[in-house]
């Protein structure tokens, strides 16, 4: 760590996240911040993060201009791209943004094959995520997703004329797939030629449609032997494509279009988080704040008018400390360990890191600890034992 650095802050990234908590349905899997998009009036909730970017920018009178900008949601693909652009005008007026800076819209299929592509870029955005999710159709109805496979094909190939920069998510180790059958999805996957993709195994959480399935036993989640078994298969494969993992769920053909918007989660950096349940960690006086909004549109766009700030709590250095160690292990650069001693005055060499080394799963060079292949697999449990 660079004397006279703090160990995290905007120096290690600065971004935007904006939150668009609707979906046209809502997928049985789904565990994040999400509402069905009824007939609704989307103004007011435009309006809640236009004055939630400025409230930001009366309490942050110091920063650096924006190198990335993120909407996700929800279907954030949905947004009127005169409300995209609206707030990337508010964002650069208010906080500026860095030539070239990253500016990605989250998109489902059928919104990337009947939206103006020209209107997305004319706002701003530079790239795509799009969630195509599986090239299976039955995997594509069991995920409850509403597009087929032939739009997730036609909506990447669309999305890459329009965005060179654009990535892709699936979802595999679902219940009864085999070594097989992801091998061949995923090559197809690939051979539509993104530069990045997110490869994410399926989660079960409790309060989901698929978690109360599995609760009365009407689903089974793939055993966790067998869902190693498929992440070392997907190593292989996004491999032999020339798409590496740069983290654990995410591959990227070259250093340039990794999701810079991503590393700054990962290398410990500050971002404002807007919209319903959005969190933002930023640097004030030397103290790190973690915000969180409300979960509800409605009690989020209540909170904004009611207080002048964001609300938020600041770190403890050891939490901060566990939040820089667990997100710096994800990315195969790692972390300088020297930014977690700066926090817990203690040193990180203990026996469980030198075992994980003598194991194989963890590199250390100089001050700098990162996962090898093989303990990216572990890396949740390598975290835990870590903590400091
Ligand atoms: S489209 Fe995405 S965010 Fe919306 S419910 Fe489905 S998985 Fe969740």
């Amino acid at each position: 760590m660079a004397a006279g650095a703090l160990p995290a802050g905007p120096a290690y990234g600065f971004g935007l996240y904006v939150h668009w908590p609707y979906c046209t349905r809502i997928c049985p899997y789904c565990d994040f911040n999400v509402y069905a998009a009824k007939d609704r009036d989307n103004g007011a909730l435009v309006q809640a993060l236009r004055d939630d970017l400025a409230r930001h920018a009366r309490w942050l009178p110091e920063h650096p201009k924006l190198g990335s900008i993120y909407f996700g949601g929800g279907t954030p693909s949905l947004m009127a791209a005169t409300d995209l652009a609206a707030l990337l005008e508010d964002a650069e007026k208010l906080f500026g943004i860095e030539t070239g800076a990253e500016i990605t819209l989250e998109a489902n299929p059928n919104d990337v094959l009947s939206a103006d592509l020209e209107g997305w870029a004319a706002a701003g955005i530079n790239r795509l995520s799009i969630g195509i999710q599986s090239l299976d159709e039955a995997a594509l109805t069991f995920l409850g997703r509403d597009h087929d496979v032939s739009g997730a094909r036609e909506a990447v190939v669309r999305a890459g004329r329009h965005f060179p920069n654009h990535s892709v998510d699936l979802i595999y180790a679902r219940p009864g797939q085999s070594p097989a059958e992801w091998e061949t999805e995923l090559s197809e996957a690939l051979a539509l030629g993104a530069p990045h993709l997110s490869l994410y195994e399926l989660t079960i959480a409790e309060r989901t449609a698929f978690g109360k399935r599995a609760g009365r036993g009407e689903l089974v989640p793939m055993p966790d032997d067998d869902q190693a078994d498929l992440y070392e298969l997907t190593q292989q494969v996004a491999d032999a494509h020339g798409l590496p993992a740069y983290e654990v769920s995410n591959h990227a053909r070259s250093a340039d279009v990794q999701s810079r918007h991503n590393l700054t989660y990962w290398r410990g950096g500050d971002w404002i988080g807007l919209g319903p349940g959005a969190h933002g960690r930023l640097t004030i006086g030397g103290q790190r704040i973690a915000t969180h909004a409300a979960l509800k549109p409605a009690d989020y766009q209540a909170s904004v008018v009611e207080t002048e700030k964001p609300v938020g709590e600041t770190l403890s250095p050891i939490g901060n400390a566990r939040e820089l160690l667990a997100l710096g292990l994800r990315p195969d650069e790692g972390f300088d360990a020297a930014r977690i001693e700066a926090l817990t005055g203690t040193p990180l060499l203990n026996d469980a890191l030198e075992t994980f080394m003598e194991q194989g799963l963890v590199l250390r060079e100089g001050t700098r600890i990162a996962l090898t292949p093989e303990g990216r697999l572990l890396a949740d449990r390598i975290a835990a034992e870590l903590s400091p």
